[in-house]
């Protein structure tokens, strides 16, 4: 058997080896090792955040387009690799091909967006009420910032905070998730054959207790970016306030899809099915609660369960499969867990709720697609993420019991509404409790030109993605001058 590949550490400019390592395995297929990654330590954060702040004062000086062309020089060489890269991506996350590929190229999206904002970064210029006073208000960055990235989107998530960061002019350290660092190291090498300067970016794996923390902790760090679950993002938050950081977080949902009588069933069945079952559930965007109203209930828990029975499960490399594996026995066992809990709840699991692990799905953590019906909105099933293919319907009587049971959350991260009535449309708009919105199509796959993020429990601080999120990573000045 050949060796396994290692996948150093990127400090101040170096790839750096030695230490301890830890494993990427193929959540489809335990036996296929991806590769070994060095575990940093809390003194490669220093080091890292040193040299950090070290290339701060260049790199924020340099003008904005030169920044941009590091960026673009980014988007061509991941694009040149573009197969390779979502191939690798299924194998360490489990995501389907054509799955891994669309993530690959929303990278390379991002990075050419923020590319261009290089060019266009604009400030406020007003007129003063004192003849002639000039006055405006410019950006400025902020220094080094600590990036937590999650495993689900191990590619766009990391390059979603990467690529604003550095155009605003911040240098960076980044932490992928151990469960799935390769996508992210992708990035990092192609910023290093791009030339970007030494200290810039700088990328450090290992454990979230260690290397996360000592991230937050680091004199040097201005500002924390942190994507995954509510129970550390919570934990960060009182760290990094306690150090006055600028903090971001985007966490966990419990999103509804409500629909009305009047939707076209083939076209709602078709967007619940893709919101709630493809990356294997594994989206914060996902649809976990679909909310039916009672006219079209029937039919759509018919259809649904026909569509959901029909996907077919698999290694996301092999031809025609649609839902991929979850991403370790941990998750696993969690989806397993929520079924039984439904069931205790006095649910109906109208298919799935097992585990997958015969024939070729025995090496992989494979769990069977998931409806369960007669669930209300008070049990547990309806309120706790479960982050997999898992799929609890909820009957309302009409619209108005359908938007109380919507909000009826902690959560406020996406949230969707199927229907032909625009008035319900503008309704629903305005009154969801969701950060994200959409109509007439699935909860989850959004794009990168607008705000990212949610409100109430999924997220705090200001939103990443599209324009907004320069306003993370940059500060104001505002000058008046009289000539
Ligand atoms: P997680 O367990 O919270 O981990 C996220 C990151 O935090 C990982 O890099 C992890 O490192 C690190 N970490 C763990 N403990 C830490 C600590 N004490 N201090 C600092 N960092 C620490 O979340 P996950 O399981 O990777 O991701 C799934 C969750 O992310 C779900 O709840 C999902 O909803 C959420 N998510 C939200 C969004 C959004 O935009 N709202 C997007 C994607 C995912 P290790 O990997 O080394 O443990």
């Amino acid at each position: 058997m050949s060796e396994a590949k290692r996948f150093p550490n990127y400090i101040a400019g170096e790839w750096v080896e030695g230490g301890q390592t830890f494993e990427n395995r193929n959540p489809a297929n335990q036996d296929d090792l991806v590769g070994l990654f060095s575990k940093g330590s809390a003194a490669d954060v220093l080091r890292a955040a040193d040299a950090a702040e070290a290339a701060f004062a260049s790199w924020s000086k340099m003008p904005a387009p030169a920044r941009g062309a590091f960026l673009f020089k980014v988007a061509d060489i991941l694009e040149k690799n573009l197969d390779s890269l979502a191939k690798e991506m299924t194998r360490e996350e489990g995501k389907t091909f054509p799955e891994a590929k669309g993530e690959t190229m929303r990278s390379i999206n991002i990075f050419r967006y923020f590319a261009g904002e290089g060019s266009r970064m604009g400030g406020h210029l007003v007129p003063s009420e004192r003849p002639g006073v000039f006055m405006w208000a410019q950006r400025k960055a902020i220094g080094v910032v600590s990036q937590i990235n999650p495993w689900n989107f191990p590619s766009a998530i990391p390059a979603w905070k990467l690529a604003p960061a550095l155009i605003a002019g911040n240098t960076v350290l980044v932490k992928p998730a151990s469960a799935a660092p390769l996508s992210a190291w992708r990035i990092i090498e192609a910023c290093h054959q791009a030339g970007i300067p030494k200290g810039v970016v700088n990328f450090i794996a290992g454990s979230g207790g260690e290397v996360g923390k000592a991230m937050v902790d680091a004199e040097p760090v201005k500002a924390v970016s942190f994507t995954g679950s509510c129970e550390v993002g919570h934990g960060l938050h009182a760290r990094a306030s306690a150090r006055r950081l600028r903090i971001q977080l985007e966490m966990g949902g419990k999103n509804p899809t409500i629909v009305l009588n009047d939707a076209i069933l083939a076209d709602a069945v078709g967007a619940v099915v893709n919101a709630s079952m493809f990356s294997t559930g594994q989206k914060c965007t996902a649809t976990s609660r679909v909310i039916v109203e009672a006219g079209i209930y029937d039919d759509f828990v018919a259809a649904t369960v026909k569509a959901v029975k029909a996907l077919k499960v698999g290694d996301g490399l092999a031809d025609g499969v649609q839902i991929g594996p979850a991403i370790d026995k941990s998750q696993l066992d969690i989806d397993l867990k929520y079924c039984e809990i439904a069931k205790e709840e006095g649910c109906t699991i109208e298919c799935g709720g097992r585990i997958l692990n015969e024939g070729p799905l025995a090496k992989g953590f494979f769990f069977e697609p998931t409806v369960i019906t007669g669930v209300t909105n008070s049990m547990r099933i309806a309120r706790e993420e479960v982050f997999g293919p898992v799929l609890a319907v909820i009957k309302a009587k009409d619209f108005d019991e359908a938007m109380s049971i919507a909000n009826d959350t902690e959560f406020g991260l996406s949230a969707s509404i199927q229907t032909q009535n625009t008035a319900r449309v503008f309704e629903f708009i305005n009154n969801i409790e969701a950060g994200l919105v959409t109509v007439n199509l699935p909860s989850a796959g959004v794009e990168y030109q607008l705000p990212f993020g949610g409100t109430k429990g999924s997220s705090f601080g200001p939103k990443e993605q599209g324009p907004a999120a320069l306003d993370f990573y940059s500060d104001w000045k505002t000058i008046y001058l009289k000539p």
